[in-house]
């Protein structure tokens, strides 16, 4: 094979690129130094109980464009379900609230999740009716303003949010969408995700969920797809520097000896990029993505005696966690007799250092005081998983610290990767959008994703029940 394109990393940034340039007729090689492809969304296989696990349980969005495009031209489209509604909300002490949306155009699709939201006082609930039409209908405005404040300032500020609802309802809500605390994260990356994703509409909000490991339902399938058509993937291959002449990539240095190539895509995260660029020549802008904070995510993997939940997915307010899903659907399921759920911490500095014994005990205590069930059911095992560069920290001033996919300076070296100047904070569409973006300027097209365009609505069968 010729390589046309060496793209490095085997994350979902990665893949998307080589799969959309291995299905365009480019030679591509793709290096990753893990055994695993996936990156951060990958899946692995429990020893003890032969569970396929993830690398933390993600959720995606009908919004999620380009990710939903990537899995349908991946052939896995049909391993993901939209979520059931109404999603409830559990609070300590057994009371109850629910996110609930109908067919009707955004934001008043959610005019019943504010119904539901019993535990907030009729005056919070119109408040934050209005704050989601002003975000919804109202343009970013000053972007650059609003980047330079926090989503609370902003929320308690401008959008007149009560104590009582940033408490029970936003505190939450942002820590999970952003994996920071509202008041570390930037107003911007909250009214983007509210604009493009909870506000959009009924489709384009709705949770969508794999019944698969993600291993099964992207990297492997990628993987396939780009080997199909004459790519390769090599797997182990750490990519150390990169050599440069008059201006262009070419070659990159590696564990395997030095890879030659016409273009390049690195799509490694941002703690990786200096090692690899530093002393190259490239823009001192690319280097600034060294200064985007990691933040933790920890998710714990319960088994059950007996089922705990009726709905796929669940919110817990006013705890450490703050999503409970039910993996009892995912191929292969738990061992018999067994039920298996996941709850996950976003934003967990204050968990992350804890010991997995300590943390599976949080859970399944934050768990048994929301959940009525949990209390009459035993926990028969336990995994923690740590990530403890989850993804970057959306704080204010972080947009500056995003180069976009052509800042190296080098004319056929691009950047990919969820902490690239994608718009959103860092998620798998970001990585997906920035990938495709990277394959787009290899073949010299116009990008048509420089920006997350309005949501489409996607077509995704319903979980069943
Ligand atoms: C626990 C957890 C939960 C999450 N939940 C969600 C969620 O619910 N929804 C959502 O949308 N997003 C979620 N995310 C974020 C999402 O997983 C990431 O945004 C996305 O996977 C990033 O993909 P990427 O390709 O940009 O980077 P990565 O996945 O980090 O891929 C980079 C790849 O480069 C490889 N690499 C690094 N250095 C080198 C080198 N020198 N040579 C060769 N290869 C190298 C790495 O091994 C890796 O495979 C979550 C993340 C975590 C960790």
């Amino acid at each position: 094979m010729s390589t046309d394109v060496i793209v490095v990393g085997a994350g979902w940034a990665g893949l998307a690129a080589a799969v959309d340039l291995a299905r365009s007729g480019l030679g591509v090689r793709v290096l990753e130094s893990s055994s695993i492809p996936g990156g951060r969304a990958r899946s692995f296989m429990d020893r003890v109980t032969g569970e396929t696990l993830d690398n933390g349980q993600h959720l995606m969005l009908g919004c999620y464009r380009e990710t939903l495009d990537l899995v349908r031209t991946l052939g896995t489209h049909h391993l993901l379900t939209a979520s059931r509604e109404p999603i409830p909300l559990f609070l300590d002490g057994g009371e109850r609230a629910s996110i609930r949306s109908v067919k009707l155009p955004g934001p008043l699709h959610m005019l019943p999740s504010l119904a539901d939201m019993r535990h907030l006082s009729v005056r919070d609930r119109l408040r934050m009716g209005r704050a989601a039409a002003v975000v919804a209908l109202a343009g970013l405005g000053d972007a650059r303003r609003l980047d330079s404040m926090s989503a609370s300032d902003w929320l308690e500020g401008p959008a007149g949010q009560s104590a009582r609802a940033m408490k029970m309802f936003w505190d939450p809500l942002v820590t999970a969408m952003l994996n920071e605390e509202p008041r570390r994260a930037s107003a911007t990356m909250l009214v983007v995700v509210l604009r493009e994703g909870l506000l959009a509409g009924h489709e384009p909000s709705r949770p969508l969920l794999p019944t698969v490991g993600l291993g099964d339902l992207v990297a492997r399938p990628a993987v396939r797809a780009i080997q199909d058509h004459g790519g390769d993937v090599l797997m182990r291959t750490r990519v150390r520097g990169i050599r440069t002449r008059g201006g262009q990539a070419t070659a990159v240095c590696t564990s395997r000896g030095d890879m030659e190539a016409d273009a390049f895509v690195l799509a490694v995260p941002s703690w990786r990029i200096a090692g690899i660029l530093d002393g190259a020549g490239v823009s001192h802008a690319v280097l600034e993505a060294d200064r985007l904070e990691p933040s933790p995510i920890v998710t714990v993997f319960l088994r059950y005696r007996r089922p705990i939940l009726d709905e796929p997915v669940a919110g817990l307010l006013g705890g450490r966690f703050h999503w409970l899903f039910d993996r009892n659907d995912i191929e292969p399921g738990p061992p018999r007799g067994t039920w298996s759920y996941s709850a996950v911490a976003s934003a967990a500095t204050g968990l992350v250092d804890d010991t997995s014994r300590d943390i599976a005990d949080a859970a399944a205590g934050e768990i048994a005081t929301r959940i009525p069930a949990a209390r009459r059911s035993l926990v028969v095992g336990a995994r923690v998983v740590k990530d403890r560069r989850a993804t970057f920290r959306p704080a204010p001033g972080t947009a500056a610290l995003r180069p976009g996919p052509d800042a190296s300076g080098l004319g056929n070296l691009f950047l990919a990767g969820d902490w690239t100047d994608t718009g959103l904070p860092a998620t798998l569409e970001g990585a997906v959008i920035s990938g495709r973006r990277c394959a787009d300027l290899v073949r010299g097209r116009p990008s048509v994703r420089d920006r997350p365009s309005k949501c489409k609505t996607a077509r995704i069968p319903h979980h069943p029940g």
